[in-house]
């Protein structure tokens, strides 16, 4: 069964056909480019992928379970975890909170030493060196991309989408992001990567998928595969 399977995904915006009949399957343990042209409806179809845009029809499953109900966020974010091309942290918040809030266990005082050692050692994972109670609006473009990607990824998702996730990154950024990419990929986490970079695409991912005017065009296996793929 697929980690995520999507088919015949219909979403308009108005006039516009975004995604027009849309098919995607990413394999447990893929690493899945998905490639195309700006307005190709690749974002489109993150949105439906994690629940936070609604089709008008097709059918989205997760192991070939069917996708939870429309507006069930918590039960979305256990199936698929997103790197967002939007922010999706609050900038008026410490890093910490933004990493922890909303998804501490209920009914218990709130250790935020502990969480704040936690985020420390979260992002010095990534090599990135932030202090847990700074605000988010406080810190530069790649600590605060870090802080995104930090959050996404310990949600425990075994399906990771990435929407253009090394925009904000210069090239060490995005190496310490590929090799915790590789980290969970041997864990067996598969992802879905979204990228304008055919580079990228070569040195991460084994399989890509087209889209073309809001539609699947082609699935086939990346050539000449990443080294230790
Ligand atoms: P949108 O959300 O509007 O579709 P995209 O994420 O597709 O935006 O792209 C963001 C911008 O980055 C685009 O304007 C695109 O031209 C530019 N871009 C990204 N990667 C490349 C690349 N490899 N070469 C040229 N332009 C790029
Ligand atoms: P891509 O990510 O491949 O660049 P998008 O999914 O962002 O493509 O966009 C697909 C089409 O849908 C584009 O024509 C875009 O302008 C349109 N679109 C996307 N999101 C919206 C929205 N929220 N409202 C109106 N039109 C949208």
């Amino acid at each position: 069964t697929a980690a995520v399977h999507a088919e015949g995904i219909v979403k308009r915006y108005g006039p516009t056909v975004a995604l027009d009949g849309a098919r995607l399957t990413v394999r447990p343990g893929e690493a899945h480019a998905l490639v195309g042209r700006n307005g190709a409806g690749k974002s489109t179809l993150v949105s439906v992928l994690t629940g936070m845009a609604r089709p008008d029809a097709g059918r989205v499953t997760f192991g070939g379970a069917p996708a939870p109900g429309w507006g069930d966020t918590a039960a979305w974010q256990r199936k698929v975890a997103c790197v967002h091309q939007k922010s999706m942290t609050v900038p008026e918040l410490t890093v910490a909170e933004n990493l922890f809030l909303g998804r501490l266990p209920g009914g218990r005082t709130i250790r935020w030493r502990a969480l704040r050692e936690r985020a420390r050692e979260l992002l010095a994972g990534y090599g990135v060196e932030v202090d847990p109670a700074a605000r988010i609006k406080e810190l530069g473009v790649e600590q605060r991309q870090f802080v995104e990607i930090a959050r996404a990824l310990s949600f425990g998702a075994r399906l990771i989408i990435l929407d253009e996730p090394t925009a904000r990154l210069d090239a060490g950024g995005i190496d310490r992001l590929f090799g915790r990419l590789r980290e969970l990929r041997a864990q067996g986490v598969a992802f879905l990567f979204i990228s304008h970079h055919l580079q990228e695409v070569h040195e991460l991912c084994d399989t890509v998928t087209v889209f073309r005017d809001a539609r699947h065009v082609l699935t086939a296996p990346v050539p000449g595969l990443a080294e230790d793929a």
